[in-house]
C-alpha cells in the first residue's frame, strides 16, 4: 500500500507543478500577445507530454501500469472539448501501446480514451474562453465522478486490478483535478483583477475614456522622443445651464456621447482624454501644422453641433456646442506650457462668443 501512495504523490506532484509552470507561461503569454488562438494549441500538447511523464512513473501489480494520467487527459477534454482532447491523446495513447504488457489494451481505451471521451462531453463551450477561462468546479467533479463510476467498473470488470487500488486511485485522481482547477481559477481570476485596475486606473469611469493621468503619461513619453504634435481643449457651452434645466444624470448623458463622438472623430495614433468636469483634452500626433489642428478641431466642433442631443433647445443657441482651444505645435515645450497655452485659446473662444475654434497666435 505504502508503495502505491508513494506513487500517486509523486504521480500528483508531476501534475499540480507542471500547471502551476503552464499557468504562469500562459499568464505570460496572455499578457504579451493579442492573438491568444494561434498559442492555444501548446495547451494539449502540454498536456499529453504531462501524460507520458506520469506514465513513466506508474504503480506496477499483476501486469497493470496503474497512474494518474486521466487527469490531464480528462482535464484538457472538458476544459478545451474535443480537438484539444484529440491532441492531448495521441502521444500517451502511442506511448501506451509501445509500452505493452497484458493489460496494453484496458490501460488505453479506460485510462486514455474514456476520461477523455467524458471530458468532451461534459465541456461547456460556452465557458471555454482562454485565457480567462473559469471553471464550475461542481460540474466539474460531477462529470469527473461519472468517469470515475464507468472506469471503476469496466476496470474491476476486466482486470484483476482490487478494490483498494481503484478507490486509492479515486482519491488521489479528485485531490489532483481539483487542485490544478482551483489553481487555474486563481490564476485566471487574478489576470482578470489586474486588467481590470488597469483598466481603471487609465480610464475615465463616466466616459470610458482615457483619464488625465494617463494622458499626461502617454504625452510625456512623445515629448521624450522628441514627436511633433498639437494640444486641443474643449469645454461644452453653456453646461452649467443644461444641469439646472435637465438635472445632473442628463448631463452625464451628454458627456457620454460627447466622448463617443469624439473617440469616433480621432485617428488611431492622436490621444485624448477627459480633462475633468465637462472639459476634454486632445493630443493631435504628428500635426506639425496648427491649421490641420484647426481643421480637425472644427470637424469635430461641428459633428457635435449638428447632434441632436435630449434637451439642447434650452441652451442659449438652442443647441448643445462646445468651444475648442488650440496650442502651438510642441517645440520641445514642455506639456504644462502647453495646456496653458490651449487653455488661453480656449478663454478667447469663449469670449468671441462659443461653438468656435481659436488657436494659439
Ligand atoms: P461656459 O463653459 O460656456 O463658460 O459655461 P458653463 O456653464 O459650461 O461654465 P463652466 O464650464 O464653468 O461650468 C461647468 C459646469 O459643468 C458646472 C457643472 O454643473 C458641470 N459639470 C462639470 N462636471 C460635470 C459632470 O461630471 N457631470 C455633469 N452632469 N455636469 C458637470
Ligand atoms: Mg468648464
Ligand atoms: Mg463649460
Amino acid at each position: 500500500m505504502n508503495t502505491i501512495i508513494k506513487t500517486f504523490l509523486e504521480n500528483m506532484t508531476f501534475i499540480i507543478s507542471f500547471m502551476f509552470l503552464a499557468n504562469k507561461i500562459s499568464e505570460f503569454i496572455g499578457l504579451k500577445v493579442k492573438k491568444i488562438s494561434k498559442y492555444i494549441w501548446i495547451s494539449p500538447l502540454l498536456s499529453s507530454l504531462l501524460s507520458l511523464f506520469i506514465m513513466s512513473f506508474p504503480f506496477e501489480d499483476k501486469g497493470m501500469r496503474i497512474d494518474l494520467r486521466a487527469v490531464p487527459l480528462f482535464y484538457t477534454a472538458y476544459l478545451g472539448g474535443w480537438k484539444f482532447g484529440l491532441i492531448a491523446i495521441i502521444l500517451p495513447t502511442i506511448y501506451r501501446f509501445y509500452l505493452g504488457g497484458s493489460t496494453t489494451f484496458e490501460g488505453i481505451t479506460q485510462g486514455i480514451l474514456l476520461p477523455s471521451l467524458i471530458g468532451f462531453l461534459f465541456h461547456k463551450k460556452a465557458s471555454f474562453n482562454p485565457p480567462y477561462t473559469i471553471i464550475h468546479l461542481k460540474h466539474m467533479i460531477t462529470a469527473f465522478l461519472v468517469l470515475h463510476c464507468i472506469r471503476s467498473v469496466l476496470m474491476l470488470w476486466t482486470t484483476p486490478v482490487t478494490y483498494q487500488t481503484v478507490a486509492t486511485r479515486i482519491f488521489f485522481e479528485t485531490i489532483g483535478l481539483l487542485s490544478i482547477a482551483v489553481m487555474q481559477n486563481d490564476a485566471k481570476r487574478n489576470i482578470l483583477l489586474r486588467k481590470e485596475l488597469e483598466f481603471q486606473a487609465r480610464h475615465d469611469a463616466m466616459t470610458n475614456l482615457y483619464n488625465l493621468r494617463y494622458f499626461r503619461k502617454k504625452v510625456e513619453e512623445m515629448i521624450k522622443q522628441k514627436k511633433t504634435f498639437v494640444i486641443a481643449m474643449f469645454d461644452v457651452d453653456y453646461f452649467k445651464n443644461y444641469n439646472d434645466t435637465h438635472g445632473h444624470l442628463a448631463g452625464d448623458a451628454v458627456l457620454r456621447t460627447i466622448g463617443k463622438l469624439l473617440s469616433d472623430s480621432m485617428r488611431e495614433e492622436d490621444i485624448f482624454a477627459r480633462y475633468g468636469g465637462e472639459e476634454f483634452i486632445i493630443c493631435f500626433n504628428n500635426v506639425i501644422n496648427v491649421q490641420k489642428a484647426i481643421s480637425v478641431g472644427e470637424r469635430i466642433r461641428t459633428k457635435i453641433e449638428s447632434y441632436k442631443f435630449y434637451g439642447e433647445e434650452t441652451q442659449p443657441s438652442g443647441k448643445i456646442t462646445i468651444s475648442i482651444g488650440i496650442s502651438g505645435c510642441a517645440d520641445g515645450k514642455t506639456l504644462d506650457t502647453l495646456i496653458k497655452e490651449a487653455d488661453t485659446a480656449l478663454y478667447l473662444a469663449k469670449r468671441a462668443g462659443r461653438n468656435r475654434t481659436e488657436a494659439k497666435l
